[in-house]
C-alpha cells in the first residue's frame, strides 16, 4: 500500500484528489492549515494533519510512511498577490522550499505539483505549448514559476521524480458519498461560482469588454475539478527519477465570459444578471492550453464539459 502525503488536502482541488486517492486504494496523509481550506472537506479516512508547510517539522511529522507528494498548499488568487506579493513569496516560494528540503532528507523523492497557466502571462501564441517561455504577469504566476524551476534543479541535482500540472481554470465540484466537494472560498473571486450567486440586487461583475477578443470579454479554457483530480493520480503513476515535467491540464477550448454566462443561463434555467465594470488587475486577455502532452505523456483527456462543470455545482448549492 502506498500513502501519498497531499499538503492543501482540506482545499478545494486537494480535498477532490484525496477523495478520489482514496477511491483508488491510496491511504493519504493531508497536512493542511485550514488557512483556506476546510477540515470538513477531509474525507474521514485519511489521516489529517493542521499545520503549515512553512514549519519544517510538521512537515516533517506529516511525510512518516509517504513515498509521495501530491503539493497543493499554496495562495492562490491573482488579484490577491497583486496587493501583498510578499505573502505570496513567503507562502509559496519558502513554503515549498521547506516542504521540498524536508522531503529530500527523508529520502521522499516523488512529487506531482499543482501548477498554473499563470506562469505563461499575457501571450498572443495560442493554444498555449508547455514549451512557451514562461513570463507571468502577476505575483501568483511568479511563485508559481519559481517552484517549478525549483523542481528542476532537484530532478537534476538530486534525483527527485517531479510533474508539474498546468491548471488552466478549474471549475465543477464532486459529490462523493457523504457530502458534495465544490469551491468554498471567502471572499469568492472565481468566475463559475460568483455568476451561479449572482442576484438582480448583486449583478455577476464582468470584468472589462473592451479586451481583444471577439466579444471583448476574456477568454479562458475551464477544466473539470474530477477530471483534473484524475491527472494527478496518473501523474503519480508516472514518475520517473530524476525528470521533471511541466503537464498544461485543461480542455483545450477556450470561452469567453460572456460564453461562461450564456452557457450558464441554459443550465440552471434562467438569465443570469451581469453588469459590465472596469478591467481587473493582472488578468491576461486569452489562456488556452494545448493538452496534446497530457494526451501523450498521461493518457489523460477531459471527459466532462462546461454544461457539467456549471450544472454540478449548481446542484451542490441546491
Ligand atoms: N471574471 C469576471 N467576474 C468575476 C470573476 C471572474 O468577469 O466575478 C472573469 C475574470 O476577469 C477572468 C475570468 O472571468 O477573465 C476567469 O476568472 P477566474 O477568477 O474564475 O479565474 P482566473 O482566470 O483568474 O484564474
Amino acid at each position: 500500500m502506498s500513502r501519498v502525503l497531499v499538503t492543501g488536502g482540506a482545499g478545494y482541488i486537494g480535498s477532490i484528489t484525496t477523495a478520489l486517492l482514496l477511491d483508488q486504494g491510496f491511504e493519504v496523509t493531508v497536512l493542511d492549515d485550514c488557512s483556506t481550506g476546510h477540515r470538513d472537506s477531509v474525507p474521514a479516512q485519511a489521516r489529517f494533519i493542521e499545520g503549515t508547510i512553512l514549519d519544517g517539522e510538521i512537515v516533517r511529522r506529516a511525510l512518516e510512511g509517504c513515498d509521495s507528494v501530491i503539493h497543493f498548499a499554496a495562495k492562490s488568487l491573482v488579484g490577491e498577490s497583486v496587493e501583498k506579493p510578499d505573502l505570496y513569496r513567503n507562502n509559496n516560494i519558502n513554503g515549498s522550499q521547506i516542504l521540498f528540503d524536508e522531503m529530500d532528507g527523508a529520502g521522499v523523492t516523488r512529487i506531482v505539483v499543482s501548477s498554473s497557466a499563470a506562469t505563461y502571462g499575457d501571450t498572443h501564441e495560442q493554444p498555449i505549448l508547455e514549451t512557451l517561455k514562461a513570463k507571468p504577469g502577476n505575483p501568483y504566476g511568479e511563485t508559481k514559476l519559481a517552484v517549478d524551476n525549483l523542481l528542476t534543479d532537484l530532478a537534476a541535482e538530486e534525483n527527485f521524480a517531479a510533474i508539474s500540472l498546468r491548471y488552466f481554470n478549474v471549475a465543477g465540484s464532486l459529490k462523493t458519498p457523504t457530502r458534495w466537494l465544490r469551491e468554498e472560498h471567502d471572499p469568492e473571486t472565481h468566475l463559475i461560482p460568483n455568476l451561479l450567486k449572482a442576484t438582480k440586487d448583486s449583478p455577476l461583475k464582468i470584468f472589462g469588454t473592451d479586451w481583444d477578443t471577439p466579444d471583448g470579454t476574456c477568454i479562458r479554457d475551464y477544466v473539470h475539478v474530477h477530471d483534473l483530480a484524475d491527472a494527478h493520480i496518473r501523474a503519480l503513476n508516472q514518475l520517473i527519477a530524476g525528470r521533471h515535467e511541466i503537464i498544461n491540464i485543461g480542455s483545450g477550448t477556450g470561452y469567453s465570459v460572456r460564453e461562461v454566462i450564456d452557457t450558464a443561463s441554459k443550465v440552471v434555467g434562467y438569465e443570469i444578471p451581469s453588469v459590465n465594470v472596469d478591467r481587473r488587475d493582472g488578468d491576461p486577455a486569452i489562456l488556452i492550453a494545448s493538452i496534446e502532452k497530457a494526451r501523450s505523456t498521461l493518457g489523460w483527456s477531459p471527459m466532462r464539459d462546461l454544461s457539467a462543470m456549471i450544472s454540478d455545482t449548481f446542484e451542490s448549492k441546491k
